[in-house]
């Protein structure tokens, strides 16, 4: 503890975190010089990566209203992020005002961030804990305390899944927490795409020279993700043309969408 009393993490300035990055490129000012480097890397080889970053908010949002929608009240916000825009409580809580969110992130600084939230928000808990270590998360009292394992969660591993993880364990670390909820659970998931477009590979290039990680993976891969639980609309889409429950909904072309609108694509399953 620091002499106020106030609890100041652990964490290094000097390097980017993703995190931070992130942060940094939607606007924000929880980042600091290394990671507002990071951007710019980001920036450099992708002009439109806040656009991303907005893509991919856009799509939060639309994978927790349709879980909301369906009665969905209690998530596990996985990699959450430092508090942005229309976070995950606020979006739930407008439909549901008892949803209850439980946020996890490895990076110490969203805890140190998102005490604010937990002072004025009492159905919302923000853990400091690893998806690599899914059994950690499940074994957290905090967590324990929070959610209701027997009933129905919206798992959400938004922005970080697949492309800040190499290739080997991500699907067996989600499955863990999978396999922790009950029929009825959703598991919502962003990610980083590769569908041959040239901007795609260009914000790989990115993240590998800011992070060291970043990767884009096949639609095909990504849909493996999901650990074989049918997809909402059997949809997992560019982030623009994804609404999922509104399967008839006139969306897009893909030839009329900008290229870094074909970054990211979104996905819900169902656990029947
Ligand atoms: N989910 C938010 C969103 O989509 O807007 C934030 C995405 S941000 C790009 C990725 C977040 O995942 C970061 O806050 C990072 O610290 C976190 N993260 C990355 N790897 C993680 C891991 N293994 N366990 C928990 N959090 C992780």
């Amino acid at each position: 503890m620091a002499e106020n009393d106030e609890y100041v993490p652990d964490f290094d300035i000097s390097r980017p975190t993703i995190a931070r990055v992130y942060d940094a490129i939607l606007g924000g000012k929880d980042n600091f010089a290394a990671d507002r480097e990071g951007a710019a890397a980001y920036m450099k080889y992708v002009p439109n990566a806040k656009d991303v970053a907005l893509d991919n908010r856009a799509g939060l949002k639309k994978g927790v209203e349709y879980m909301a929608r369906k009665g969905i009240d209690q998530f596990l916000d996985i990699g959450a992020g430092l508090p942005t825009m229309e976070n995950t409580h606020q979006i739930a809580q407008a439909i549901n005002p008892d949803a209850k969110v439980v946020y996890v992130d490895n990076d110490p600084i969203v805890l140190a961030h998102g005490r604010a939230l937990l002072a004025t928000n009492k159905s919302t808990t923000i853990v400091t804990a690893d998806l690599r270590d899914p059994q950690s998360i499940l074994d957290n009292e905090e967590v324990q305390a929070a959610l209701d394992f027997t009933r129905p969660i919206g798992l959400m591993v938004v922005g970080l899944h697949m492309h800040f993880h190499d290739d080997e364990q991500p699907d067996e670390w989600v499955r863990v927490l999978m396999d922790a909820c009950p029929s009825g659970s959703y598991l919502l998931i962003t990610d980083f795409v590769d569908t041959g477009e040239p901007l795609q590979k260009a914000i790989e290039q990115a993240g590998l020279e800011s992070l060291g990680n970043g990767w884009i993976r096949t639609p095909e891969r990504i849909r493996e993700h999901f650990l074989g639980l049918p997809l909402v609309d059997d949809k997992l889409e560019f982030i623009p043309r994804w609404f999922p429950g509104e399967p008839d909904r006139e969306v897009p072309a893909v030839e009329d969408l900008e290229p870094w609108h074909k970054i990211m694509m979104g996905g819900i399953a169902y656990k029947a």
